[in-house]
């Protein structure tokens, strides 16, 4: 749905980007990770991204043990 911008269940092409949207996931938030939403308006179905790889590899350095 990102990369093809085509809905995975309706094949529409009416893909609704909303960037820097904060996750409903409380660790993503005070990691400060903003997922991206990818909302079909056809059907209504949502995906969510989070774009920002580079701030998502930090986090992911600072999860290890
Ligand atoms: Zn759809």
């Amino acid at each position: 749905m990102k990369n093809a911008k085509l809905c995975p269940k309706c094949d529409s092409h009416d893909i609704l980007r909303l960037p820097g949207q904060y996750s409903g996931n409380s660790a993503a938030q005070s990691q400060n990770l903003a997922a991206t939403q990818y909302i079909c308006c056809k059907c209504g179905y949502s995906e969510e991204w989070f774009d920002d790889l580079k701030e998502l590899a930090k986090t992911k350095e600072q999860q290890r043990p």
